[in-house]
């Protein structure tokens, strides 16, 4: 065994991850009197919902009429029928609530002229189910919402005195053999010291895995733990296999370029400088919806029409417009442009490629976010002391895709009910069970074999292979050849995992190490997501596969369940909840409005 000394910190809860989610947890949970702790791996204020720019959903109807029943249609009707209907339901019913209280707590939402929330319109936001028009329900702080959300939610937390532990990496949960969990384990970055935090419930809010791709717009951070700290606990991962793209991020950097770029005129080219948007989508061409157009472009690279020394990626061309008009509507992308690429907008084209955006799938739990631990006979069965919100969780409110503005909702909306649902299974009265030493001991061994891990592949060509494989099987084209071919090769490449080297044995800033616990985390989120996407034989949502174009409801309205054993993910399914919480005659959604139909915009 792996000797390593350690302090013990006893909490009511413990909140893993200080984006949007973990900070509305926290402070939901210290709100109420709970003696709670938030660990992150990045200072709080710079967790990726920082960078979340267009805004929250919430039907407010400061615009116009608005409803929550048909916020909760459009949320149904954008999971292409894949989420479970109670927790669309909660998220679309408590969304005004919990947009009111970040306005309370200090949020610096833009204003109408009579001083009301400002809202936007968003893409597959609409008025009398998917019938009238476009609604404006997205509220926003300028361009500049999880910013605005982050620094709030912070700051609140720290007046209800929840207590910080700021670049502590978690490395894994601590169950008993019961399957109750009983903590976590975390590596102080700064100083190498380890720390057991035991704790009543642990809450994981760990963010997205986007970083399993070659391109992201996502932060490097987001490598999902959580996932993989609840794969090693024997726990599976929901629908992974849902990952939402968006067609214009940065070659190689990933950062976003807005679809504002080709809304003013910008457009797409190959290799041959053909404007082949033209050829796919003759009316609305560089304008075609977000998966659309990235499967295009993916189809142009894969017949070998892909522009620069590997032909693995597209020119996005802004070049022939106005350079007034540049700085005067883009001011934002000509800067990106010019730091990630080092393009000079006015000149040349940006190179860019199909980008990971969102993560639907996650780890599954029920609207209160009490993970899920599903069998056969009780497919809705708890983990007594774990929960999960935000992008790292599933409730399922986005299904097999989200909708934009849904996922800022989504996090302060779970992140409160947990908060909710904790003052009723937590007693602050009781003594903190202590995690067994077993569990402790078991994940300081990986710990260390990985510190001293000195096989013959280094981390950062491992993770490139990985994110290869991911970028070219398990993206926007998918047939039956290139998953199965692609499940095979992320098989391999796990296994590799046992040949990795680390250079750096220190504990002290060792960055060696932590970006190898994240690959070992990335890892079974990657094997997931491609050997769920391999065995759906259809097409719905985000997951579009050539050789099964059309959603199948009779074989797979039903979520997929990832257990990952060794280098292999083996699939189980759970069926879709398709009760809502408040019934027709009490106030609630008529029910054949949201039977399933063509999902056409
Ligand atoms: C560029 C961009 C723009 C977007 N714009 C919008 C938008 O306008 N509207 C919208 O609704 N959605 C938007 N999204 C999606 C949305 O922002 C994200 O889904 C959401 O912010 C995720 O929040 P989170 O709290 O779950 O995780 P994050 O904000 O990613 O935070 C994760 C936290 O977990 C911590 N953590 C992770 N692993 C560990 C570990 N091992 N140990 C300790 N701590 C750990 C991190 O330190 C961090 O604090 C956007 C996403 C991107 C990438």
């Amino acid at each position: 065994m792996a000797a390593y000394e350690y302090e013990t910190h006893e909490y009511d809860v413990v909140v893993v991850g200080a984006g949007g989610a973990g900070l509305r947890a926290t402070l939901g949970m210290a709100e109420q009197g709970l003696k709670t702790a938030c660990i992150s791996k990045v200072f709080p204020t710079r967790s990726h919902t920082v960078a979340a720019q267009g805004g929250i959903a919430a039907s407010l109807g400061n615009m116009g009429p608005d409803s929550w029943q048909w916020h909760m249609y459009d949320t149904v009707k954008g999971s292409d029928w894949l989420g479970d209907t109670d927790a669309m339901e909660y998220l679309a019913r408590e969304a005004p609530k919990a947009v009111y209280e970040l306005e309370h707590y200090g949020v610096p939402f833009s204003r109408t002229e009579e001083g009301k929330i400002y809202q936007r319109p968003f893409g597959g936001h609409t008025t009398e189910y998917g019938e009238g028009a476009p609604v404006q329900r997205t509220c926003a702080a300028a361009d500049r919402t999880g910013h605005a959300i982050l620094h709030t939610l912070y700051g609140q937390s720290l007046k209800q005195k929840a207590e910080f532990y700021i670049e502590y990496f978690a490395i894994d949960l601590l169950m008993d053999d019961d399957g109750t969990c009983r903590g976590v384990l975390a590596w102080k970055l700064d100083d190498g010291t380890m720390h057991v935090f035991a704790a009543k419930t642990v809450v994981l809010a760990t963010g997205g895995y986007g970083r399993a791709y070659f391109s992201a717009t996502s932060a490097h951070t987001c490598t999902g733990d959580g996932g993989g700290m609840v794969a090693r606990a024997g726990l599976p991962l929901q629908d992974m296999e849902f990952v939402q793209f968006h067609p214009t991020g940065i070659y190689g950097a990933g950062c976003l370029i807005t679809e504002g770029a080709r809304g003013e005129g910008g457009y797409l080219t190959n290799s041959e400088g053909e404007r082949f948007m033209e050829r796919y989508a003759p009316t609305y061409k560089d304008l075609a919806s977000r998966d659309v157009v990235s499967r295009c472009m993916t189809m142009e690279i894969r017949e070998g029409r892909g522009v620069g020394k590997d032909g693995d990626h597209i020119h996005l061309h802004l070049n022939h417009l106005p350079p007034e008009t540049l700085a005067e509507r883009l001011p934002g992308i000509s800067e990106s442009a010019r730091i990630f690429a080092g393009v000079d907008l006015t000149k040349e084209p940006i190179p860019v490629l199909p980008t990971v955006h969102y993560n639907m799938g996650g780890i599954p739990t029920n609207y209160w976010g009490e993970v899920l631990n599903p069998t056969q006979e009780s497919p809705d069965a708890v983990t007594p002391g774990l929960m999960a919100v935000g992008e790292a969780g599933c409730a399922s409110v986005h299904g097999a895709n989200r909708l934009g503005s849904n996922s800022l909702i989504d996090l302060v909306v779970f992140g409160r009910a947990a908060a909710i649902r904790a003052r009723q299974v937590v007693d602050p009265e009781t003594a903190v069970k202590a995690p067994a030493k077993a569990a402790i001991e078991k994940a300081f061994d990986r710990f260390d074999t990985l510190r001293h891990a000195k096989g013959g592949t280094p981390t950062a060509e491992l993770r490139i292979e990985m994110q290869r494989n991911m970028q070219a099987d398990a993206a926007v084209f998918r047939t039956d050849k290139t998953l199965a071919e692609g499940m095979e090769k992320m098989q391999a490449t796990a296994a590799k995992m046992s040949d990795i080297h680390v250079t750096d044995r220190s504990l002290v800033w060792n960055s060696d190490l932590m970006e190898t616990l994240e690959l070992d985390n990335l890892m079974p989120n990657a094997l997931a997501t491609i050997t769920a996407a391999e065995a759906r034989k259809e097409s719905r949502g985000a997951h579009a596969h050539e050789d099964h174009p059309d959603r199948d409801d009779e074989n797979w309205r039903k979520h997929s369940l990832a257990w990952i054993e060794g280098n292999t993910a083996r699939l189980a399914y759970r069926p879709v909840h398709l009760d809502p919480l408040t019934k027709e005659d009490e106030g609630g959604i008529e029910m054949k409005k949201i039977a399933p139909k063509a999902r056409v915009y």
